[in-house]
């Protein structure tokens, strides 16, 4: 076999049955992801530029002041004003960029949100954030105040607390702040889905459909939820477009992360994770509050002027986990996309449905490996394709049309 492009196009039949022609990324595809990585990459450099300044130039000590004068002396209103203030700056900064993005989505023909609509989901966006960082950073400058010494152990058990309602929140209080779902009314895939869960012993409570079309073009799908509100939710976009065969082999996929526990198993990888994160966030402020390197932060823990410095662990060490994080991600959606292959009758559905979720979302089939090693959470396309065709490859002739 030579690889001159002409003789590439003569098949031996057995191989035109088995592998789907891979085309490769086109230069549209690779730009619109090139662009978005670079918006992600600025969005970071910003926020970890902007807790940086704070520190080094004691503007972080000029909020705090404001922050007491605007409450009156009252602590944990002054927590309060200081979380807002930074909050508002964070948003300033950013706010170009989003609007890059937004713009970006249409020129792609991504999106069809009207700015409006879209103007009004940030708005809730930053809503929603600000009183979920309102509620954390005053749980733990009050812990702090009333424990020291061990507020790091309580903080971690009070995150974890929240961090568990919040996984069971989200697809009934979070999510529907964002978009209408609706209990998916297509009788024929609620039928399969329960014979899919029967063989598998296992049930899943709901399949929902997610009215994604009012602001993107793109498909999605995912298994959100905790016990009583566990959940498949399937984009409109994907159940306009996309075959009952197609649909069943992506439902077989999110059963497959029900039925691997891989939402519990992020849980537990978290409650580590940030067990580990309290523990360095506690030492490493001990330590440069000792060495004076930021003279603007008094030697009392309970000084919220260090909350940069909090977040900026955080954030490092967010970093620094992200490749893990993400190669275990990647293993949990090959169980799944292999949880699909075995409990589906063919295995052409969830190669075409592969090959429309790339062209629908404009996402490239061979990303750069190192890329991909270290940002996404998801193997490729391309890879996942490949990877259907060597199992099938192996399965009894039977299973094949
Ligand atoms: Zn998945």
């Amino acid at each position: 076999m030579t690889t001159n492009g002409r003789t590439g196009a003569i098949r031996l039949p057995e191989m035109a049955t088995t592998t789907t022609p891979r085309p490769a990324d086109s230069p549209e595809v690779r730009r619109y992801n090139r662009i978005q990585r670079w918006l992600s990459l600025t969005d970071a450099v910003i926020g970890f530029a902007l807790l940086v300044v704070l520190l080094v130039t004691g503007w972080t000590g000029k909020l705090r002041d404001w922050s007491y004068l605007g409450a009156n002396q009252h602590y944990f209103l002054a927590v309060f004003l200081y979380v807002l203030m930074f909050s508002v700056i964070a948003k300033i900064l950013n706010a170009p960029f989003d609007v890059i993005g937004f713009r970006l989505e249409h020129q792609y023909h991504l999106s069809n949100q009207k700015l409006r609509s879209w103007l009004w989901d940030e708005c809730k966006g930053w809503l929603v954030s600000l009183v979920l960082g309102t509620i954390m950073v005053e749980l733990i400058y009050g812990i702090i105040r009333v424990a020291p010494q061990r507020w790091w152990i309580i903080a971690w058990a009070v995150f974890i607390g929240l961090f568990l309602l919040m996984a069971q929140l989200a697809p009934v209080v979070l999510m529907p702040i964002f978009y209408k779902f609706e209990p998916l009314a297509n009788d024929s895939l609620r039928e399969r889905l329960t014979k899919l869960g029967e063989r598998a012993g296992t049930r899943v409570r709901g399949v929902y459909e997610w009215k994604l079309s009012e602001k993107s073009n793109k498909a999605n799908a995912a298994l959100t939820g905790l016990g009583a509100t566990r959940r498949i939710i399937l984009s409109d976009t994907l159940l306009q477009h996309y075959s009952d065969d197609e649909i069943e082999a992506i439902l077989a996929h999110e059963l497959g992360h029900h039925v691997h526990k891989h939402i519990l198993k992020s849980i537990f990888t978290q409650v580590a994770i940030t067990f580990f994160a309290f523990w360095l966030i506690n030492v490493v402020l001990r330590f440069v509050i000792a060495k004076d390197w930021f003279p603007v932060l008094s030697s009392r823990l309970y000084d919220f002027a260090n909350l940069p410095l909090i977040v900026l662990v955080a954030t490092i060490l967010g970093f620094v986990l992200m490749p893990a994080l993400n190669a275990i991600s990647r293993h949990h959606e090959r169980q799944a996309d292999r949880y699909a292959w075995e409990n589906t009758p063919a295995i052409e559905p969830f190669i075409t449905s592969m090959q429309k979720l790339a062209d629908q979302n404009l996402a490239e089939r061979q990303p750069n490996k190192v890329i991909e090693a270290l940002f996404h959470s998801h193997p490729s396309i391309g890879k996942r394709i490949a990877a259907a065709e060597a199992w099938a490859s192996k399965q009894p002739q039977t299973q094949t049309a």
